[in-house]
Order: structure tokens, then C-alpha cells, then sequence
């Protein structure tokens, strides 16, 4: 059962005021009822040992939350009031090694599968570089009883993240789709990237996405139309349990600068938000935004849009459960 979101009274406690959670939504610790569980747990997962090129994104986190103040309750896009029909909960971060990929994936996956009532809190995980879409996929996973089959994939990313391994680590930023893949986590043939594009270290880069039947969207299909793909994919799906995992790095740099392996001729902010309100209707059971570094950012701007590609896919559930009302 789906229950407000208790927001601080902004006349009363501004939003430059107060300690900092995500969207000012309380603390988990502080919700956390047996008769009312919420929905969806917001953590942190400061980790960025798995990069490939700049470090940093172990900072994502908190400048997600810091922009995150002035988010608002109601989707104007979807005509929902958000923070009315979902209960929505700061988690706090998960705990890391920082020189472990696979030690801190293994810890961010048993924080997040041991997060109180898996029936029905969802976890969306805030990162950190894209390894950390590994653990919070296999915990979320997890808490919706271990799907057969596996889960369908909404991914948004300049990368496949589907390389085997890089300097001998395979739990790396480039590989937690073939982990996730040959663990059973995620339905191959039910996963669209959404944004890739190249140079590519080779032509084979695409040959794992490619044989495993992943779809794949590049920035030119979808000036050609291709976000009918999506929208295909989402009709699809129907009501099977969706994970969706936002890379930022999909983003121009010219709108997302604050990312550590940056491409350029990538979406726009606005394209972006559009394309993840086109999900409206996915069940997600759970989710991820992951590649901000904050050094590399500038006046907040990556951070402040990671913070809205959350709430939008938080909308996405709102929008779900909304018309799902008798
Ligand atoms: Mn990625
Ligand atoms: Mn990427």
C-alpha cells in the first residue's frame, strides 16, 4: 500500500536548510514501519575503483544529493504528484572497499538485498562509477524473488559495459552487463541500450551485445526515429519486472560535463528526460544514475541532472501505481 512522502514544510524549513538527503526525503531509519514499508530506498554507492579513465564518481553521491534540494514533489510531464503516491526513503550509502571491485560489490549488493521489506522497497542506487549497476541489479533481483528468466534491461549509456574484462578486472565500470548477463540476472534479449555510440576500441566491442540479441540504439537511430524503439520495447515488456540503469555519461558533455569517460554527439538534457518519461509503464523493481564525478562538473550542472533523471524514474513508478487506482 502506497503512502506519502514526508516532506519537510519548505516555509517553515527552507531548502538550503537541514541536513542533506536525497529530494529531502527522510531517512529510511526513520520510516522504516511493519505496517507501512515504503517504496523505494534512494542510497548512496561511493565507489569508483572500477574506472577505465578519470576517477571521482566515489563523490557522485553527495553532489547528487546536494543538487537534489530543490527538486519538487509534483510531475508536471505525467500530471502526478510523486511524493504523494510513492513513500520514498534516504537509505544512506553503502558501505565499500574502496580497492576492491568485487569485495565493494559484494558489500553494496548485501546492503541493498538486506535493506528492510523486500516484497516492496525498491532500491535505487546512486553512484559511483557503472560497476556499482552490478551489485544493485543481483540485490534487486533478489528482493523480487529471483526472477527466471531474469530481468529486462532499460540501459542508458554511451557504453555497452559488456567487455569481458580490462587489466585482468572483471568487475569493472566495463563489464557489469556481462556479469550480470551470465549470472542470469538480466534477459539479453530483453535489454536495450539506449545512446551508444562510438569510436570503439575494435568492431568487435559490439560482437557479445550483438550474438546475446541486445538491442541497441545509437544518437542516430534516434534522430532518425528511433525512440519508437523504446517505446516499442516498453509496450513489450508489459508488466515483467524491468531494471533501469542510467550511465550520465549518455548525456552530451556539453549539458553533462561532470563524467569520467565522457562522449561527445551524445543526448541532450531535455532529450534525456524525455526518453526516461517515454518509460512510463515499465514495473521496475528497481534502478540506478551512475558515472557523476563532481570534480569535473561545473556550477553543478551533471549532479543537478542526475538528480532529476532519479526523479524521473521514480515518476515512472508513480505514473504505474497511479493508474493502477480503481
Ligand atoms: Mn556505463
Ligand atoms: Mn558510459
Amino acid at each position: 500500500m502506497s503512502h506519502q512522502t514526508e516532506l519537510p514544510n519548505a516555509r517553515r524549513s527552507p531548502r538550503f536548510a537541514g541536513l542533506v538527503t536525497f529530494g529531502r526525503y527522510p531517512r529510511l531509519q526513520d520510516v522504516t514501519h511493519a505496517d507501512r514499508p515504503v517504496d523505494w530506498a534512494i542510497y548512496g554507492a561511493p565507489f569508483d575503483a572500477g574506472v577505465t579513465y578519470r576517477p571521482g564518481a566515489r563523490f557522485g553521491p553527495r553532489s547528487i544529493r546536494e543538487e537534489s534540494q530543490y527538486l519538487k514533489r509534483y510531475s508536471m510531464a505525467h500530471d502526478v504528484d510523486v511524493c504523494g503516491v510513492l513513500s520514498l526513503a534516504d537509505a544512506g550509502d553503502a558501505p565499500v572497499a574502496p580497492y576492491s571491485c568485487k569485495d565493494s560489490a559484494d558489500l553494496i549488493c548485501a546492503f541493498a538485498t538486506d535493506l528492510p521489506d523486500p516484497g516492496t522497497t525498491k532500491p535505487l542506487a546512486l553512484g559511483g562509477d557503472h560497476s556499482i549497476a552490478y551489485a544493485n541489479i543481483k540485490a534487486a533481483w533478489k528482493r523480487a524473488g529471483g526472477p527466471a528468466g531474469g530481468l529486462a534491461l532499460m540501459h542508458f549509456d554511451s557504453h555497452l559495459d559488456t567487455v569481458d574484462e580490462v587489466w585482468g578486472e572483471r568487475w569493472g565500470h566495463a563489464s557489469p552487463f556481462i556479469r550480470c548477463i551470465e549470472e542470469g540476472l538480466v534477459d539479453p534479449k530483453r535489454m536495450l541500450s539506449i545512446g551508444i555510440k562510438g569510436p570503439l576500441n575494435t568492431p568487435g566491442d559490439l560482437d557479445f551485445a550483438r550474438k546475446h540479441g541486445v538491442r541497441i540504439v545509437t544518437p542516430d537511430d534516434l534522430a532518425a526515429g528511433g525512440d519508437m524503439l523504446l517505446r516499442n520495447f516498453v509496450r513489450e515488456l508489459a508488466d515483467a519486472a524491468a531494471y533501469l540503469t542510467f550511465d550520465i555519461d549518455c548525456v552530451d558533455p556539453a549539458f553533462a560535463p561532470g563524467t569520467g569517460t565522457p562522449s561527445v554527439g551524445g543526448l541532450s538534457s531535455a532529450q534525456a528526460l524525455g526518453l526516461v518519461r517515454a518509460c512510463a509503464g515499465l514495473n521496475l523493481i528497481g534502478a540506478d544514475v551512475v558515472e557523476v564525478l563532481p570534480d569535473r562538473d561545473h556550477a553543478g550542472i551533471t549532479a543537478l541532472l542526475a538528480a532529476h533523471i532519479a526523479f524521473e524514474i521514480l515518476s515512472i513508478d508513480a505514473v504505474r501505481r497511479a493508474g493502477a487506482k480503481p
